[in-house]
């Protein structure tokens, strides 16, 4: 079977998992070892777990061919992932992040690598703008998260990578909020493509883990250098579990897209809430650039599993969480079960309130993080939580 050519949910499955040769075990093996036996001196295909490890290379093999890339190098964590883009730099070298970007990835550039000497630039990058003026000489990674957490503000990852081309910068996606499922930043013009695991590729709120995707081999080659030496590798376990978990991707994704675009219509009858950013609804201020760069595997419009509610003050967002039943309230996304999260008090609690309500992190925002569980139930827990306010 030529797997390459296969569809998307088949690749999930079948790529990088053929049967194992000693059993046929159809489940393959977690290959608990730290090492591995040599036939002559220098002759081997693993040698030492954190170089390499077999479940480790059927996870990165699948993951790869989702994104649509060569390649990818698995890591302990999201942020462990980060942390090896960075060490891609030089003392001297300015990266560009999104002004909103998950609160771990501002704390590694603020505390830790702000001591090695490479400068963050925040720039709003849904302003292609904006972008273009913040690059200089010294400007060799741009990073974007699109959508963001909680706004869900949408940067155009085609037009980014064409400045990137122009500047001879990397560009990398965060692509955590969408899954390789809802969107492909290598095919959009990408060159790294980053994920934290452990919320929608895991999907089952068990496990923590991070990966990097390209389709540059350079690039690539040097991460995987970055990977051995720096050595935040996942446990085989933990790639198994990822990989177990890749195998529902498409069916996950399609049922948390489904429930929160229905969801995301029925919030809006309600006038306890002031505002709703959810990419799906019409009225979402980058609603054009998501229906053109958020496709599933169809190319149809995919706009994610994630909304975030306005309910005016901290007292009304407390009420209302007090009021919920299914939706668990709880830091993290991306599981099969619905959560729900107060940003200001949580997520984003060191940042300061004016900057927080700049970005329009207020107190009475909400984020919910909706599941698989029946849109019924989904609808009837919120309805009967707002109409206790
Ligand atoms: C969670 C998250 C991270 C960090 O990943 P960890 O697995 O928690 O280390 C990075 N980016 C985004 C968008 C995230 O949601």
């Amino acid at each position: 079977m030529n797997k390459k050519n296969k569809k998307f949910s088949t690749r999930s499955i079948h790529i990088g998992q053929e049967p194992e040769k000693l059993y046929g075990s159809v489940s393959l093996p977690v290959y608990l070892t730290s090492t591995f036996k040599q036939e002559e001196f220098g002759e081997y295909l693993y040698d030492y777990s954190r170089a390499g490890n077999p479940t480790r290379t059927n996870l990165e093999k699948n993951i790869a061919s989702l994104e649509q890339g060569s390649d990818a190098i698995a890591f302990s964590s999201g942020m462990a992932a980060i942390s090896a883009i960075i060490h891609l730099l030089s003392s001297g070298d300015e990266i560009i992040f999104t002004k909103n970007v998950y609160g771990g990835t501002f704390r590694i550039m603020d505390k830790i690598y702000r001591n090695f000497d490479i400068h963050p630039k925040w720039v709003d990058t849904t302003d292609i703008d904006t972008v273009e003026k913040a690059i200089t000489k010294k400007t060799k990674i741009v990073f974007v998260e699109t959508p963001t957490n909680p706004m869900m503000e949408i940067s155009d990852i085609n037009r980014i990578s064409e400045i990137c081309k122009n500047n001879n910068c990397i560009l990398v996606v965060d692509n955590t909020f969408m899954s390789p499922y809802n969107q492909r930043p290598i095919t959009l013009g990408a060159d790294i493509v980053m994920h934290s695991t452990t919320k929608y590729i895991g999907g089952h709120s068990d496990v923590i883990g991070g990966i990097l995707i390209s389709n540059d081999n350079q690039i690539i080659e040097k991460l995987r250098f970055i990977q051995m030496s720096v050595g935040a590798v996942p446990s085989p376990f933990d790639c198994w579990l990822v990989q177990r978990s890749l195998k529902t991707l498409s069916v996950r994704m399609k049922s948390h897209n489904k429930n929160a675009l229905e969801l995301s219509k029925n919030l809006n009858l309600y006038e306890q809430i002031h505002s709703i950013y959810y990419p799906g609804l019409e009225s979402h201020k980058n609603f054009e650039i998501a229906k053109k760069q958020q496709l599933d595997p169809k190319g149809k419009p995919a706009y994610g599993g994630m909304i975030s509610i306005d309910l005016g003050s901290m007292k009304n967002a407390r009420k209302f969480v007090k009021g919920l039943e299914i939706f668990t309230l709880a830091e993290s996304l991306g599981g099969v079960e619905s959560l729900v999260c107060h940003p200001a008090t949580m997520t984003h609690a060191s940042i300061p309130k004016e900057i927080r309500d700049e970005l329009g992190v207020t107190d009475g925002l909400v984020r919910l993080s909706v599941g698989i569980e029946s849109i019924d139930d989904l609808k009837n827990d919120i309805e009967k939580s707002i109409k206790g306010l």
